[in-house]
C-alpha cells in the first residue's frame, strides 16, 4: 500500500441509548454513554430528535459547566440560550452555538416551540489542562455562516469547524484555531454515493449516521454503520463512506488528542479529583463564573 492511501477502517461501534438530561429531555447517547465510550478529546454526543413536545420542551434549565467545549447544532427548531454572561442566543434551525465554558459558565438551553420536531446535537470537546480555566467564550454561528459543499459525487457537506479539502480548493468553516483542531462537518448522500475525504493520523475521528444507514472503510472492507450509531475509525489518512440504500446522512468529526487524564463529575471535566472537587466548591460558593484572581 501506498503511504497517503491509507483508508482509515471503521474500528469500533458505539449504538446510541436511549437516555434523558436537562429537565427531562430525551436523547440519544453515543459518546459518553461511559467513561469507556468516548474518543479523546471528545467525550460525548447527544443526538435529540423528536415531534412530541413533551419529549424536549421542559429544556435544559440554568446549569453550570467548566474544563471544555459544548457545540449545539439545531437542525430543525427554536432554542432560546441565555448565560450569566448575559449572552443571548435564539438557535433557529441550521444554527450552531459554540462554546467554550472554560473556568465556568452557567446557561440555559430551552426550547421556543410546542409544535413541530425539534432536532440536533449537542457535542463536547475536551480542553486541554492549560486551557481549562480560561475565561469562558461563546459563539453564534448563523446558517448563512456555514459552507455548503457540493460533492463529486453526488449529496452536499455543511462544514462547521475545520478545513474540508473539496476538489477546486479548500473550504475552510466558521471555526478555526483551536488546540484540538476540530473538524466537524454535516454529510449528506444519495443512495448509493460514495464519500471521500483526506484526513492525517494526526486527529481521531467518527462517524455518526442519524439517517440512513452507511459503509465505513475501504471498497472490500467496508463495515455497515446503523443509524444512530458512532463509528471510531481506526488510523490512515482517509475516510471513505459509502451511502446505503436509502441513502445516508452522518457527522464526520475529527479532532487531535490530548492525551490527558480525564476526570469528569457531571458538567465538569478536569484532569484531577482536587481540581473537580474544587469546581464543586465553586459552584457551591458563586465562585464558579468570577474572574481569576
Ligand atoms: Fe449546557
Amino acid at each position: 500500500m501506498n503511504a497517503g492511501t491509507t483508508t482509515r477502517a471503521l474500528k469500533r461501534i458505539i449504538e446510541s441509548v436511549a437516555t434523558s438530561d436537562g429537565a427531562g429531555v430525551r436523547l440519544r447517547r453515543s459518546l459518553g454513554q461511559s467513561p469507556y465510550a468516548r474518543l479523546d478529546p471528545f467525550l460525548m454526543l447527544d443526538e435529540f430528535s423528536s415531534f412530541d413536545a413533551n419529549d424536549y420542551i421542559a429544556g435544559f434549565p440554568a446549569h453550570p459547566h467548566r474544563g471544555f467545549e459544548t457545540v449545539t447544532y439545531l437542525l430543525d427548531g427554536h432554542m432560546l440560550h441565555e448565560d450569566h454572561m448575559g449572552n443571548r442566543g435564539d438557535l433557529k434551525s441550521g444554527a450552531v452555538q459554540w462554546m467554550s465554558a472554560g473556568r465556568g459558565i452557567i446557561h440555559s438551553e430551552m426550547p421556543q416551540q410546542e409544535h413541530g420536531r425539534m432536532r440536533g446535537f449537542q457535542l463536547w470537546i475536551n480542553l486541554p489542562a492549560r486551557e481549562k480555566m480560561k475565561p469562558a467564550g461563546y459563539r453564534d454561528i448563523e446558517p448563512g455562516e456555514i459552507p455548503l459543499i457540493d460533492l463529486p459525487g453526488g449529496g452536499r457537506a455543511k462544514l462547521i469547524a475545520g478545513i474540508f479539502v473539496s476538489q477546486e480548493r479548500d473550504v475552510a468553516g466558521p471555526i478555526q484555531g483551536l488546540t484540538t483542531d476540530p473538524l466537524y462537518v454535516d454529510v449528506e448522500l444519495p443512495a448509493g454515493a460514495a464519500f471521500v475525504q483526506p484526513l492525517s493520523d494526526e486527529r481521531n475521528a467518527f462517524i455518526y449516521v442519524f439517517e440512513g444507514g452507511a459503509s465505513v472503510g475501504a471498497t472490500g472492507t467496508a463495515r455497515t454503520l446503523a443509524t444512530h450509531s458512532a463509528g471510531l475509525l481506526g488510523p490512515g489518512d482517509r475516510v471513505e463512506v459509502g451511502a446505503g440504500p436509502e441513502g445516508a446522512r452522518f457527522l464526520l468529526l475529527a479532532g487531535k488528542p490530548l492525551g490527558e487524564p480525564i476526570v469528569q463529575h457531571g458538567p465538569f471535566v478536569m484532569n484531577t479529583r482536587e481540581e473537580i472537587e474544587q469546581a464543586i466548591r465553586d459552584y457551591q460558593s458563586g465562585d464558579l463564573t468570577k474572574a481569576a484572581g
